[in-house]
């Protein structure tokens, strides 16, 4: 017989932002033509599973004119660029969404043949702002600049996909420096927005037993005044289309060409487009990972509420309630980088009847949540991506189950915590090599160890242990979780512990380990 064949598809939602009649019509769509099922990504964008062919002119149309998009979403050009989800009605919260928002338009290919071919050439698209527009044309302030029909993307697009975070000092719930640019609102001592830190060159991929590709944080490129920023980042973006390799994709991503040319050489290549020289970057305080899980004050008077979706999916139950309430008090909602949800702009008169609602359908009750769950990510792997070679959001479940049946034979509390992250392949979409404890599939049922990520994500794990087969896992994490609650400093998390001891000491622990 014939083949059906289904897609995936994934929408663009800078800072993960979704419309109340967005979220509708995906929620439907997910029913009739999808599995089911909503997917969550780490990029605050929804996929789609399991799309026909024939109805895909359809599901586009859809999400189109509920003023979603895909445009964007994959090949190599920009992707949804991420921001905090939260709605914090703050200066610079506010102020990075929009940039966000602004990036993402700048970036957005000009060519009108997406909404020819989805909804026949009707125009669906939002005004863009007067100076997103001016950036992207502008090309004045340099000479050399190469010309292009496209003003940013010119006739080839770019070596590889390009991703970009946005955020303000001290969050990271965006996985800042696992991005292509990562950019931070600097404000001043009032909180008013001044400017901006810029890093460049983070990306997670890799390929098994090739050394020569590696995960690389984002460093720092230069601080720039805040009505500079979209000439900023087109620079950049510029540089890496010009001199990005295009001859092996293994290696055509802006880290490659970083990490070849030594981040002096690439700052004044982009100091040429960019037509100034970048300031040194401001010196920010720490970094933390926000979750914002529970109720939070929006600083409107109206309040928001952050779930925890397991791996992104939402389905039954949750599925239903969520939409019950979405419909009923019209509310927006935001993805998080971590696959969460966000319900935003909410009365204090509702707040008792949603509490209600989403106790009914098991949400909302973090007892009921394992610790362990709440920084955890899988990506959708086995059987839904083509390039898994072992199982991550179906296998995740059982093994954060066992990690904490390891907790409790070495008498590690309830409370603690390690974030742990499962990928399928080595493209480490969930980011597991930010992870303290990070799984990623590397042979039939087993998996590399990577150790060494902080609960703040500003470190990168290292390569502990290759080919651990899944029923092995005990053999190597239980030693590793003993030593740490016995010999662990006041407050060190467990990736500052195996950072510490280093993997010589380490894999000396685990193959001298005779057991609780
Ligand atoms: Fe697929 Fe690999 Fe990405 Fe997982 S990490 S979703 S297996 S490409």
């Amino acid at each position: 017989g014939t083949k059906s064949y289904s897609f995936m598809l994934r929408t663009k939602n800078p800072c993960g932002k979704v419309s109340n009649k967005l979220y509708l019509v995906m929620d439907d769509l997910a029913d009739q033509f999808g599995i089911g099922t909503l997917r969550l990504t780490t990029r605050q964008t929804f996929q789609l599973h399991g799309v026909l062919k024939k109805d895909l002119k359809t599901v586009m149309s859809a999400i189109i004119k509920s003023m979603g998009s895909t445009l964007g979403a994959c090949g190599d050009l920009n992707r949804n660029v991420l921001a905090p989800a939260a709605p914090f009605k703050r200066k610079d919260y506010l102020f990075a969404q929009e940039t966000a928002e602004n990036i993402a338009a700048l970036l957005t290919p000009q060519s009108g043949f997406y909404y020819d071919m989805w909804v026949d050439g009707e125009k669906v698209m939002s005004a863009e702002p007067p100076e997103v527009v001016k950036a992207r044309n502008d090309n004045s302030h340099c000479t050399n600049f190469p010309d292009s029909p496209e003003p940013i993307y010119g006739t080839q697009f770019l070596p590889r996909k390009f991703k970009i975070a946005v955020t303000v000092a001290k969050d990271n719930s965006v996985d800042l420096f696992t991005n292509d640019i990562g950019v931070v609102v600097v404000s001043d001592a009032d909180g008013e927005p001044q400017g901006f830190n810029i890093y460049v060159g983070g990306g997670m991929g890799r390929t098994h037993r090739l050394e020569s590709t590696f995960p690389l944080l984002a460093e720092p490129l230069g601080y720039v005044p805040k009505e500079d920023i979209l000439y900023a980042v087109k620079a950049i973006v510029v540089t890496q289309r010009e001199n990005g390799r295009r001859d092996d994709r293994k290696y055509s991503r802006m880290k490659y060409l970083i990490s070849s040319w030594g981040i002096e050489k690439f700052r004044s290549v982009v100091e040429q487009y960019y037509g100034k020289k970048f300031e040194p970057c401001h010196e920010l305080p720490e970094w933390n990972f926000e979750s914002y899980l529970g109720w939070h004050q929006q600083g409107d008077g109206r309040l928001f509420c952050g779930l925890h979706v397991d791996s992104g999916r939402v389905k039954g139950v949750m599925k239903k309630i969520l939409r019950e309430i979405i419909e009923k008090y019209h509310l927006n909602v935001r993805i998080t980088p971590n696959q969460n949800i966000i319900l935003c702009d909410i009365r204090q008169a509702w707040k008792r009847p949603i509490t209600t609602a989403l106790a009914q359908g098991g949400l909302l009750q973090p007892r009921l949540i394992d610790p362990l769950n709440v920084t955890a990510m899988a990506c959708p792997a086995l059987p839904l991506c083509p390039l898994a070679i072992t199982e991550a959001e179906r296998g995740i479940p059982d093994i954060l189950k066992r990690i904490r049946a390891i907790f409790e034979r070495v008498g590690l509390r309830y409370k603690e915590s390690v974030v742990i992250r499962i990928t399928g392949c080595p493209n480490g979409c969930a980011r597991p090599y930010m992870a303290e404890l990070g799984l990623v599939g590397d042979g039939p049922n087993s998996y590399q160890i990577w150790l060494g990520g902080t609960p703040n994500q500003t470190v990168l794990a290292k390569l502990f242990k290759d080919k651990v087969k899944i029923q092995d896992l005990e053999k190597v994490l239980e030693p590793l979780f003993y030593h740490w609650k016995r010999q662990r400093l006041p407050k060190e998390s467990f990736g500052e512990f195996t950072n510490r001891l280093g993997n010589e000491k380490l894999l000396e622990l685990v193959d001298k380990w005779e057991g609780v």
